[in-house]
């Protein structure tokens, strides 16, 4: 991080628990401060982009704007090839507006409930912008992708999401059956966020 981050404070675009705790985590050894959105009354607005990177920016350029801070934001959300990549930016509502985790993994379950395990592949995609103020015309973008398939049944209780269904090949586990470190340093979030701060100390 040069000179010109350290110290900087930054309000972090999100009110899911989950993403907040590993966004702060990975960024733990940075010295910059990362406030939660939440801290500043930051309401949740409408996703209604077509697009990951759209989704991303609105919701960053929201945080700066109600802030008046940098603002970091991730947007993120499970491909799954049998389903011709949906949820995809639908992820988070999959199973309907006020649904939870376990409605939008049930719902995944039943879609692919006769599709052979060697057709479950499937990838986490994570957008990660920073915007330097609410008008900034050059937010970076970072992409992150992490690729597993969907199990049959749940497993593993870390993690947030679709975490207890996404199967990681080269650990033999799901995603919640990591540790939040190993997640962290396997998943797309944290690709996208190491990308972001390598881009920032340029
Ligand atoms: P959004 O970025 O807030 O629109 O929502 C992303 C949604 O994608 C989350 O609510 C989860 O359902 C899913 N998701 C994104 N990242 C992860 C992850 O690391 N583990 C499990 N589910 C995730």
């Amino acid at each position: 991080m040069p000179s010109s981050h350290q110290g900087e404070r930054i309000v972090l675009a999100s009110n899911n628990p989950g993403k907040v705790r590993e966004i702060e985590q990975l960024l733990s050894t940075q010295r910059i401060t990362v406030l939660p959105q939440s801290k500043f009354g930051v309401s949740s607005i409408e996703e209604n982009g077509l697009t990951f990177v759209e989704n991303a920016i609105l919701k960053a350029r929201h945080a700066a704007q109600c802030s008046g801070l940098p603002a970091i934001a991730d947007d993120s959300g499970i491909e799954v090839d049998a389903l011709g990549g949906a949820p995809g930016i639908y992820s988070a509502r999959f199973a309907g507006p006020q649904c939870n985790d376990q409605d939008n993994n049930q719902k995944l379950l039943d879609a692919l409930a006769t599709i052979a395990d060697t057709d479950r592949t499937a990838r986490f995609q994570c957008l990660m912008v920073y915007m330097r103020n609410a008008a900034d015309p050059t937010p970076i973008i970072c992409q992150g992708t992490w690729e597993g398939q969907i199990l049959t049944t749940p497993r593993g209780t870390n993690g947030f999401g679709y975490d207890p269904l996404f199967w990681v090949p080269e650990f033999c586990c799901s995603s919640a059956e990591l540790d939040p470190e190993t997640k962290n340093r396997l998943s797309h979030r944290g690709r996208a966020l190491r990308q972001l701060l390598a881009a920032l100390s340029h």
